[in-house]
């Protein structure tokens, strides 16, 4: 590749970088705040040494620009909220009388306030507070976190790019505040917020940034004319200040489709794009729009949300492509590094024929830099360090975890008809009633009962060594005899073991499948303080041995009633897992619904009656784009039925869901053909039962009918009440009687009174029916 000109300036950038330090400092630091025993200025010092450690670590990778603004105490959705001023009443004079406080009340809430509400960042598993705003929302610019930790980053000679959520996001992630009436729209308080960043951006350009980056992912989504429009009038009227730092609009997770000539005619000096994934398109839209001239272009080649090392070939052959088309090209991660965990180098028990296959922020900036230099120097400047890429992608692509040639033959022989029980669900629904003989209405769980302290303790003691796997397991039989008997003496019909033994409902599972790879450091902020370590799959996914047979079979032994197996299906496995970038996603889904199928068949086997498997992450991995979501569907569904279809007629196959919004998959949850499925509904008051029947739903449902998120208990008339609302919608031969979600964050003696309330309310809807 030869160096153009107009290649002479790039250079490497990043628009955001894990928060939490590498011994997850940051979480010790708050949550010691929060319990009195770290003071206000210990956790702003310990959050000042880990934005400058941070910044370190970019400029030692090579980022020649850093970001700034991106740091959070908690979420960065939130900052913005305080940013433009637009605190909720009800935390006014908390945020007034210490602004600290006042901002973990927002995002936890308080004895008598409650917190914004929380939700997933996009398609992530990132989660952000939600801004309130209503016709009476008063913006107000305060510049002092943007401004302030803008100055730290100069102070340290650093090259430095503050990073704000850009107007038309923070209007889009925003919902009408309480009281306000549903279809107030926030994107109608945009006259009255730009002014706000007006000011928010003419103090960060006295305080000395060159370049202001905006973040627009909501442009990423469908956008309607009248959005697109307000998109075009926001960059009109910023661009036009006169009093600003140059505007870099970020965009990442997807496309931009016709947001993309939109943002290339606006009066902003640059753009940032996502090339990778579903973004990829964006390569040739530029083109098509004629290219950036004038402009910067930030191009996000490096997969920001993956843990998987670069193809630095490819990624130089887009870069090439693009030095075409804007006036500048820049070298960027694709997103935030915020959604990957820090160093792969920390992973020191990872077999080190794999751990040369990851790259986690550390690494991405690293390559970003390489990059950077590459478009700089011509790729002779990058020879060997191209060439250890290419033998580390080769390695990959030929190691026997990725091609498990038995894997391979099972997933290639895979039939349509492996996807689709023998038998349509009149006929099963049948069988199961003969077989089961429940009552109306019958009465279960969704799985987990409380995950004790002692349990806890019991786990993290065989962890640490301190007991051998006999006594764990002993402990937790003790623990299946008593949720059992608890059950029996409760009076529900279909009984759970209570998953005492799960860590955690995808990690479980991940842990006994060859192909999945744990990390011992990989932390990523899920929200607030609250970190996960998702699972890796990394391979070929086979199961060498049966997953939860012996606790099922443990369990049935001991009562009469059916007792259901319980597993993760395989679209959760995915979603929350970190995915192979090599090959689609319904391919790793097939390979997972595979080895689910052999455990569904074998828990049938030891005498199931009944098996869920649980998709509660059906509805977070849709696509962004509409035009994506079909095919996407297709896959998902097809990958729960071929895990599912394996069994007779009269094995009963449960599925749930947690909240969400389910209008966007209602065919999909009718695709599924599970028999049963129970989901969250006790806070809409029934509407999915309603919303189900609406669509013509045929088969069983379980509408939940105690919140689980709250500690307080329903009573009986409660239950009675909601159950009624359900059966104005759903037949009593087809309504379940279930609490919204599984019990492992409950107390017990909060449990107990609820199933009571629980049960008493379908046995006196029974006696009524
Ligand atoms: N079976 C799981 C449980 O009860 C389901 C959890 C979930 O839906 N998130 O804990
Ligand atoms: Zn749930």
């Amino acid at each position: 590749m030869t160096t153009k000109s107009a290649a002479a300036a790039a250079l490497a950038t990043a628009y955001g970088y894990p928060r939490q330090g590498r011994g997850r400092e940051l979480k010790k630091a708050i949550e010691g705040y929060w319990k009195g025993a770290v003071t206000a200025e210990a956790l702003l010092a310990a959050a000042a040494d880990l934005r400058r450690e941070n910044w370190q670590q970019l400029v030692d990778a090579g980022i020649e620009e850093v970001p700034t603004g991106d740091f959070s105490l908690y979420d960065h959705v939130l900052d913005t909220t305080v940013a433009v001023g637009a605190i909720p009443p009800r935390h006014r004079a908390a945020v007034d009388a210490d602004p600290l406080d006042g901002y973990f009340a927002m995002a936890r809430g308080t004895q008598d306030v409650a917190p914004l509400e929380m939700t997933k960042w996009f398609d992530t598993n990132y989660h952000y507070l939600v801004p309130e705003l209503g016709p009476d929302t008063v913006f107000a610019a305060n510049p002092a976190k943007a401004v302030g930790e803008l100055k730290e980053a100069l102070a340290l000679g650093h090259d430095a790019r503050p990073v704000l959520v850009g107007p038309v996001t923070y209007l889009q992630l925003a919902k009408p505040a309480p009281g306000v009436a549903e279809d107030f729209e926030p994107i109608t308080l945009l006259d009255r917020l730009l002014p706000v960043y007006a000011e928010l951006l003419a103090e960060l350009r006295a305080a000395g940034a060159a370049w202001v980056q905006l973040d627009e992912p909501a442009l990423v989504q469908d956008r309607t004319p009248a959005e697109l429009n307000a998109a075009a009038r926001v960059y009109r009227e910023l661009g036009a200040l006169t009093e600003r730092p140059k505007l870099l609009v970020a965009s990442y997770f997807d496309r931009l489709g016709d947001a993309l000539p939109v943002l290339a005619k606006a009066p902003v000096e640059g753009l940032a794009l996502d090339f990778t994934g579903p973004a990829a398109a964006n390569l040739d839209d530029l083109a098509a729009v004629g290219g950036l001239p004038g402009k910067r272009l930030v191009a996000g080649v490096i997969d920001g949300r993956n843990i998987w090392i670069n193809d630095l070939g490819a990624s130089l052959s887009t870069l090439a492509t693009l030095l075409g088309l804007a006036d500048r090209v820049d070298v960027a991660p694709s997103c935030s590094l915020l959604h990957v965990p820090i160093d792969a180098t920390l992973e020191r028990d990872i077999d080190p024929q794999i751990a040369r296959w990851l790259a986690f922020a550390k690494q991405k900036a690293r390559e970003a830099a390489l990059l950077a230099r590459g478009l700089r120097e011509g790729t002779g400047a990058i020879t060997a360090e191209l060439a250890a890429n290419r033998a580390d992608l080769a390695s990959r692509a030929a190691s026997p975890i990725t091609r498990d040639p038995a894997v391979r033959a099972r997933t290639a022989a895979v039939t349509p008809g492996d996807t689709r029980r023998a038998q349509p669900y009149a006929v099963r629904t049948e069988a199961q009633r003969a077989r089961l003989g429940l009552p109306l209405l019958p009465t279960t769980t969704i799985g987990s009962f409380p995950q004790t302290t002692d349990l806890r303790l019991a786990r993290a003691d065989l962890n640490a060594g301190r007991i051998g796997p006999d006594t764990y397991r002993e402990r937790m039989e003790a623990e299946v005899r008593e949720v059992i008997a608890y059950q029996e003496k409760a009076g529900l019909d279909v009984l759970v073991h209570g998953e005492p033994e799960r860590n955690d409902m995808v990690q479980y599972f991940a842990e006994q499948l060859t192909g999945y790879l744990a990390t011992r450091h990989g932390w990523v902020q899920s929200y607030g303080t609250r970190y996960v370590r998702p699972p890796v799959l990394a391979g070929d996914i086979s199961r060498p041995h049966p997953m939860t047979v012996d606790w099922f079979r443990y369990a049935q032994d001991l009562t009469d009633r059916p007792v259901k197996g319980m597993l993760t299906g395989p679209v959760t496995m995915l979603a929350w897992s970190f995915v192979r970038d090599d090959q689609p996603l319904a391919e790793t889904a097939r390979q997972v619904a595979l080895a689910l199928r052999d455990e569904v068949t074998d828990l049938e086997a030891a005498g199931a009656a009944v098996v869920q498997v649980d998709e509660p992450a059906l509805r977070e991995t849709l696509p962004l784009r509409a035009a994506d979501r079909p095919a996407y569907l297709d896959w998902a569904t097809a990958a729960f039925r071929l895990a599912t279809s394996g069994v007779r007629a009269d094995t009963q196959i449960h599925t749930h869901m947690c909240y969400a919004e389910f209008g966007a998959i209602m065919t999909a949850i009718d695709e599924l053909d599970a028999d049963v499925i129970s989901l969250e509904a006790t806070r809409s008051h029934m509407q999915v039962a309603g919303e189900l029947a609406g669509a013509g739903y045929p088969r069983e449902v379980g509408p939940g009918v105690w919140d689980i998120h709250s500690p307080r208990v329903p009573s009986t008339e409660e239950a009675v009440e909601l159950l009624r609302a359900g059966l104005a919608a759903i037949p009593a031969e087809r309504l379940w009687v279930n609490p919204d979600c599984g019990l492992k964050t409950r107390g017990w003696p909060e449990t107990r009174a609820s199933l009571d309330s629980l049960v008493g309310a379908a046995r006196r809807l029974r006696a009524e029916l």
